[in-house]
């Protein structure tokens, strides 16, 4: 069965804006699953709903074959859901580490942070998932590129199983555009799935194994990336 499941979504802003309607397709485990459109499209409004951020007017968001809606970013957390923010969520004064496992919500004072515990948590994450990063780095230290590898490991070290790259290469060179795909694809042979938010289908071709496209709020298409080549 698919990890995530739109069934017949539709969304209403409330001054009278349908960002999407009846979208339906499924996220399958272990897939790179691209989601492309142009601007307005609909894109950010379906990345929202799945991360509690926005509820659907209409229709239903199956997880693992249960009807589900979040309540919040927490309760999407909670279900396995990860969010690699395009405007990062990291504090920059702080260290790898400490933003790691401090959390999205850290409670700066009411956590006494043990700081070779978190360089244990850190280093076991990198080995874990093939991402090495300096915990003891300040973050404002880092490139653009490496504080996105932070906001991947730090989705992974709360247990996400989805995660969400809302337009992930906007701020990247292709350089590291290329890295980061080779990473996406090594956290697929984890079992890790990802939804790759992009405007460009063309830049998804050579990392997506399914791709939907939406168009004005609804499904355009969506099918096995060879199929729909001709169609840009
Ligand atoms: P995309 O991410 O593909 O650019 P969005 O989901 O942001 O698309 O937007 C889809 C449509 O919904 C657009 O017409 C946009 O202007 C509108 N929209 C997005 N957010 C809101 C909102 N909070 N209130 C009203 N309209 C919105
Ligand atoms: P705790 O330390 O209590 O586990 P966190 O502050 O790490 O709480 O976040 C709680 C949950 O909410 C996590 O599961 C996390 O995935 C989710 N969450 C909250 N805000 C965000 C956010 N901005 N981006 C990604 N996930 C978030």
């Amino acid at each position: 069965q698919p990890l995530a499941e739109f069934k017949q979504i539709s969304k209403t802003y409330p001054n009278g804006t349908v960002a999407l309607s009846e979208v339906s397709f499924s996220i399958e485990a272990g897939d790179i699953h691209a989601i492309c459109g142009e601007n307005g499209a609909g894109k950010s409004t379906l990345m929202k709903i799945l991360f509690g951020l926005e509820r659907p007017s209409s229709g239903s968001l199956v997880i693992e074959g249960v009807p589900t809606v979040f309540a919040s970013p927490r309760d999407a957390g909670a279900h396995g859901i990860g969010m690699v923010h395009q405007h990062f969520s990291l504090l920059p004064s702080l260290t790898v580490a400490e933003n790691i496992v401090l959390g999205y919500e850290p409670r700066i004072g009411g956590v006494l942070f043990d700081r070779r515990k978190a360089r244990k948590t850190v280093q076991g994450l990198s080995d874990r998932y093939g991402l090495s990063v300096d915990p003891d780095a300040l973050v404002s230290s880092l490139s653009v590129a490496m504080q996105q590898k932070v906001e991947i490991l730090k989705a992974l070290s709360r247990e996400a199983r989805l995660l969400i790259l809302d337009e992930p290469t906007a701020v990247l060179t292709p350089v590291e555009t290329e890295e980061l795909f080779e990473r996406l694809i090594a956290l697929k042979r984890e079992g890790v799935t990802t939804l790759f938010i992009s405007h460009k289908l063309k830049e998804v071709r050579a990392l997506a194994s399914d791709v939907t496209v939406l168009r004005n709020g609804k499904v355009s298409g969506s099918a096995a990336l060879r199929d729909v080549t001709d169609a840009e």
